[in-house]
Formats: structure tokens, sequence, C-alpha cells
């Protein structure tokens, strides 16, 4: 690049910044800068177009076409040639635009008698904010030179509209951090929640794009990518990332912070006039845009690497996010792209909410906010990019959505249903205390399910009878190896001294499908919902279920102990897992230690092959529990983790219903308790009907407890029997249309 076009460059720059320093209102700004642009490029036409809303965008400023137009010509995103630079976030450079395809005529702007034009997306690491356009009426292609420097200045417009320089009347638009907004993602674990923004990863606000001496500049940019190199290299020779996976990752870093191009292109954009920072951001922000089009899944994960790098690079630049700066809001509301469950638990309960950007319904994030009870949005597309630290924030996770900066309107609404949600909870606090009888005299027994010792406080709170399900995973999915079994029969020991004699059942290790232990090796399955999972892994590595097994039994330090398997599909994998702990119990006999004074020991109903099961099986087992979780992902072959189809079958279809009976006689055929600790059983109506079907016994997240205990308590079981039975003596696909009208008589 030629030194005087370096410089010119630089120059525009200067004068860019000369003018946004003048205390002008916003519309001043952004009419000057047209002007200084046309000039320095000596085009005819400069003008600015911003988003309005998130599918418009206006003309806000312009040199050389109709002043008029200004604030009144919009275009949706993808419509005409500057619809297109936004929505494809790229340069459109023409010669002949009339004779482009896609190219609209605004007749307002009088635009007709332009024959070039160039236009570049005015974008912030991956946020659409709008366009910068020149053109001319010579017919001429601009020259990569020009198109570079439009880049540039349009990164210097980004980073200025993200700072509110074009707020202001007259140029009608608010800095985009200041204006509400509404994210719709998915539920991943239900509540509200109001509070403040706390990012996991605070962005990093770059306060000077433009620089007047690129030397120094420059220095600044290889002593900081020296340091991310050595960073990156430590980091590849310590110890903890023997893990393959972090292990690849790190060395696609290493990659990046040796690649030439990426270097080069931030050296020349110092050389045009930007900051280090500037520099940095604006190769992300270029590499963002790519990997909204990227479809290849091993590309996207490399430049999601490179956007990871960037910001290691940002934080060592500006010196932010790498200190405890910014303190934590007192009500925080975690925002994070995606978060691994160790991290979460480090967080623990300080937590009001949390959104993210990625993450599934059944991943480890959301495997851990619903043992925290903590609202869960998941899903949020560019939620990370919009918030800042210390914003309001409110989570609906009833509903799957998540208002930034509400309005006031907004926010009294939420706090309305927020209050009714407490006084609801004060009448359960009401019947706490109370059993779950039913009108008809029938008691049910309802239990909580947990999964952290921090759990264990709702247990008296709740009014349940015991742990229906302690989640055991949860201990192995927050840890980088294996944890000792002294540690669990620690844990193990502390929950029942908890529970205060208070039953409680410790499911065995139900690892693989959506839960992988960061310290096991993955293994690429088709379909590991059915893969190698739960006790397969149990019977196929018996040194890991072996030492759960022990821990168990210690913890009771004499107490009864309550053990049971998961995913059990045919009675062989039950026998062989009873086997296992019988063994282990003469052993500790053996040795000396003391035993629990009773153990009992239960399967887990999770697969239909179970409830056809030989008679021995229902015989052999102390108590049985269904996991109705699985049990209908499977019955219904509709994967419990796809939105599309998770919610297509009805629990209540008389189909499953038809299940859920014959696994009910069988259990009463040979005395076996039965219980159901899927997350249906927390849903009053589905509660109440199982109730009436012949279940005893229910598991459910503790806030569950009081909503099921007020319906059962006011509901004859007889006749919800016989509303179950109506409506499938009349054909009907569920029973819940005949429930609900039951129940609005019932009032
Ligand atoms: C179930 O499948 O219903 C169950 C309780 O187990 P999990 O949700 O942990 O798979
Ligand atoms: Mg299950």
């Amino acid at each position: 690049m030629p030194e005087n076009r370096e410089s010119e460059s630089r120059k525009l720059l200067g004068r860019l910044r000369d003018a946004l320093a003048e205390d002008s209102a916003g519309q001043t700004r952004l009419d000057k800068i047209t002007h200084l642009i046309a000039n320095s490029m000596q085009t005819e036409v400069c003008s600015i177009y911003l988003f309005r809303d998130v599918e418009t965008l206006e003309l806000c400023a312009t040199e050389g076409l109709n002043p008029e137009a200004v604030h009144k010509t919009r275009m949706r995103l993808g419509e005409g040639l500057v619809g297109r630079v936004a929505k494809q976030s790229r340069v459109i450079n023409s010669a002949d635009a009339p004779k482009e395809h896609g190219f609209r005529f605004m007749p307002e702007t009088g635009e007709e008698i332009y024959s070039s034009f160039l236009g570049v997306p005015i974008q912030r690491l991956g946020e659409k904010l709008g366009v910068l356009v020149v053109q001319s009426k010579t017919s001429r292609t601009y020259s990569e030179d020009e198109v570079y420097a439009l880049e540039v200045v349009a990164m210097v417009l980004a980073e200025m509209t993200e700072l509110g320089a074009f707020v202001g009347e007259g140029a009608a638009l608010a800095a985009p951090h200041q204006q509400p907004a509404m994210f719709k993602g998915l539920v991943g674990q239900e509540g509200t929640a109001e509070g403040h923004v706390w990012l996991h990863e605070p962005r990093v606000v770059v306060t000077n794009p433009i620089a007047d001496d690129p030397e120094s500049e420059l220095a600044r940019l290889v002593e900081a990518v020296d340091q991310l190199r050595v960073s990156v290299d430590e980091l590849l020779s310590s110890a903890k990332t023997k893990d393959k996976e972090q292990f690849e990752v790190l060395q696609a870093y290493r990659m990046f912070a040796n690649s030439r191009g990426w270097m080069r292109r931030m050296e020349e954009d110092i050389a045009r006039g930007l900051s280090a920072e500037a520099a940095v951001e604006k190769e992300q922000s270029t590499a963002r845009a790519r990997l909204e089009t990227v479809p290849d899944a091993y590309l996207r994960e490399r430049l999601q690497d490179l956007d990871d790098l960037s910001n290691r690079l940002l934080r060592i630049l500006t010196g932010q996010g790498t200190s405890t700066g910014a303190e934590m809001p007192p009500d925080p509301i975690l925002i994070a792209r995606n978060i691994g469950p160790g991290e979460l638990l480090d967080y623990g309960r300080s937590l009001r909410g949390i959104v993210l950007e990625e993450g599934s319904v059944g991943s480890h994030a959301a495997i851990v906010a619903r043992a925290l009870a903590i609202p869960l949005v998941i899903q949020t597309r560019s939620i990370t990019n919009a918030a800042l630290n210390g914003d309001a924030i409110l989570v609906d996770g009833e509903q799957g959505i998540v208002h930034l900066r509400p309005e006031e309107s907004i926010v009294s609404a939420f706090r309305d249903k927020i209050i009714m949600q407490t006084e609801a909870q004060q009448r359960y606090a009401g019947v706490r205390d109370l059993p779950a009888q039913t009108t008809d005299g029938q008691v049910i027994s309802l239990y909580m399910n947990a999964g952290l010792m921090a759990d264990l406080p709702s247990l008296a709170g709740s009014g349940a009878e015991g742990v229906g399900l302690f989640r055991t995973e949860l201990q192995f999915l927050a840890r980088n190896q294996v944890p000792a079994r002294d540690d669990l029969a620690a844990l193990y020991s502390r929950v029942m001294d908890a529970a205060a004699g208070k039953r409680v059942i410790f499911r065995t290790l139900d690892i693989g499908s959506d839960k992988v232990l960061p310290f096991m090796r993955r293994v690429d399955e088709p379909n590991p919902a059915m893969g190698w999972r739960a006790i397969r892994v149990g019977l196929d590595r018996k040194g890991i279920m072996r030492m759960q097994l022990q821990a168990l039994i210690r913890s009771a330090k004499g107490r009864p102990l309550s053990v049971m398997f998961p995913f059990i599909a045919q009675f062989e994998e039950f026998k062989a897992a009873r086997q296992h702990l019988l063994d282990e119990l003469e052993r500790e006999k053996r040795l000396g230690h003391v035993v629990p004074e009773k153990v009992e020991i239960g399967a887990m109903l999770e697969t239909p092959s179970l409830a056809f099961a030989p008679r021995h099986f229902f015989e052999m087992t102390d108590f049985i529990s269904i996991g109705g979780n699985d049990l209908k992902q499977f019955f219904f072959a509709a994967d419990r983790e796809n939105e599309r189809v998770r919610r297509r079958y009805d629990t209540l279809n008389v189909s499953f219903l038809n299940l859920i009976g014959q696994i009910v006689r069988r259990c009463e055929e040979t005395g076996t308790p039965l219980s159901f600790c899927g997350e249906d059983a927390g849903r009053p109506i589905e509660a109440l009907c199982f109730s009436a079907m012949g279940l005893r016994s229910l598991s459910m997240r503790p806030a569950s407890i009081g909503p099921v205990k007020l319906l059962l308590r006011r509901s004859n079981l007889e006749e919800v029997r016989k509303v179950i039975q109506g409506a499938e003596a009349a054909g009907e696909q569920s029973v819940r249309p005949a429930l609900m009208d039951w129940l609005a008589q019932q009032n």
C-alpha cells in the first residue's frame, strides 16, 4: 500500500476524530462525517444508513443525495443494494449499480444519476449497525485501496455508534446499548427473575479507535501478541490440558496467534490510522460476520477460536476484564455465550438467573441450573453483544423471554407476575406440613429431586418426605478428574445428615448421552441418548461403579441406604448391578467396616422394555422409579432435547397412560413399591392423573411440591379415574382436555 494512501487515510480519520470530538448534536456529527468522507474520497455522494430496528435501515445522513430524503428513505434488510450489504455483511462494489441484481432505485433520493456504488457494512462484533455508501457519476470500480479505506472508516463509525456519538435530536437514533431489547429464547429452567446483568466475559469497550502514531500502536500490538503467544504456550504445556479436546483448541489458538495473515491485516489497519485495539476488533468483526455464513461445523469452531483469541488480545491491550475491576451486582443475572457446569457451580446460588446465547435443554449448564433452581433461558441470539454489565434485566423462564433494559410498563407487569407467584407460594406454605391426602382419603408421598448438597436446605421448606432422586452425576460433571472415594463418601454422608433421617434415594452415575464427564474420553456416537450411557457404562467400567458403591455404603455409617440404578433395559442388567452392590457390602463387612442397617436396591424404569420384563425382575427389585423423561422419549421415539419434537406428544396421551397403568398393575401384583421421578411428576395435572392411575409416590423439583399437594388435597381420585376412563372410552388421544374441563367445573 503506497505511503501517501496510508497518510490520506490517517488524515481522514484524524478529521473524523475532530468532528466527533466537537460538542455537537448527533445529526450534525453525521452530516459532517458524510461531508468529510465524500471530500476525502473525491466522490459526489456519501451516505450513512443506520438500523431503525432490526429489519429496517434508514438514510440518516447524506452528502450528495437529496437532503429531503434523510430520515424518510427506508429499506428492509436485504432490500436493494444497501439492504444486501447489511444482510450479507459484505462489500458491494459496482461500476454500474443500476444494472446490479437487486438494485432498487429510491426516487426521492435522486440517486438515478450515479453509476458507481460502493457499500460497506457498519458492524461491530457481528452486530449489524448500518451501511456506509459512496457513489459517483462516472462509471468506475473502486480500487481495493479505497474499499479498504472505507472499511476502516466504517469500523470507526461502528465504535462511535456504540459509544452513543450519534444520539440526540434529529438524529433519530439512540445508542444501541441504551434501548430496551427483548430476546426470545427457550426455557432451560422455569422461574422468573429480576436483576442486573453480570457478563461472564465482560465486553471490552474501545474508547480510542483512532490513533495518530502508527509506530507506537504497532509496538503495542506486537507486545500484546507476544504476551498472548506466551500465555497460550504456557497453557499448552501445563499439565491440566491433557484433555484432547482442550489441547486441540489451544493448538488452534497457537496457530492463529502465529498466523501471518491475521497479523498483517491488523498492521495494515494500524497504518491506516486505527488504534491497536480497534484493529483487533475490526478483524474480529470480519471473522464474526463470516461465522454467520459458514455452514461447515469445523470451520465455525475455528472461527470461534479466533474470536476467543481476539477477546484475549483485547483484554491484554485494554486491561479490561482481566481483573476484578467491576463489582458483581447484588442481584446478578449471568449472561454468557455458553458456560461449563464447573464454572456455573462456582457462581452457585449467588445468581438470580442465567441467560445463554447457546446451550440446550439437556446441556450440563441446564442440568446444573435446574439443580440450583435458577431460572435459565437458552438460545437467546446475540444477547452477549447487546448487554452491558449492570443493565437492568428481567428473565421470564416460564416463557423463555428476556427483557433487557425494560421499559417501566414491562417492569410493572413483570413484578405483578412475581407477586402472584409469591402469593401462590404462600398458599402452598400453608399446606406444607399437611399430608397430600385426597378428598377420598388416598395419601400420596411427595419427594423431591436433588443433585447438589445445596439442594438439601429445600427439604425442610418444601414439605417433601425425603429425596426421591439424588442425581449423583453432578459432582462428577463439575470436576476435572474422577472424585476420590473418600470425598464422595463424605459428601453423601453430609447429604444424609442434612436429610435428618428422611429417606434419600441415591441414583448411581447416569453419564453418557448429553452428560459427558470432562475427564472421560468422548466417544462419538450416532445416538448418544440410546448409546453407551448410565448402567451400560457402569457395567463396562466396573472400577468407577464399585468405587461409587463403596462410597455410598461408607457414607451411611450404619444408617439405612437406598440405591437405584438408572436406565435398566433388561433384567440381567439389574441383576448384575445389584450383585455388585451385594459384593461390595460383603467386602466392607469383611474389612470390618460398619455397613448400613438396611439396604434397598431399586431400578429406574426408563425404557419401555422394562415394563415387559419377567415377573422375577419385579420380585427382585425393592422398589421401582419411573424415569418419565427418558421413558417418554423412548416410548414416543421423540428426543427430549429436540425442541421440534419435544412437546409433540402429550404425557397424558392415552397410550402413554396405558403404559403407566401396566407398570402400576405389574408392581401391584408383586407388591413392589413404585414411584415416578421424571419432570412430569411436578406438574399438578400430570401428578393428579398419575395418582388416579395408582401411583402412590411422586418425586419432583422442590418448588413443585406445593402446587401438586394443593391440587391433590382438593381432588377426589375416584372421580378423576372416571374422567380418564371416559376420555379413553370416547377415543380421545389425550385425557388432558377432559381433565381440564372437569377441573374447571370443580373450580
Ligand atoms: C428421567 O429420565 O425421568 C430421570 C429422572 O432421569 P434424568 O432426567 O436424569 O435422565
Ligand atoms: Mg433418565
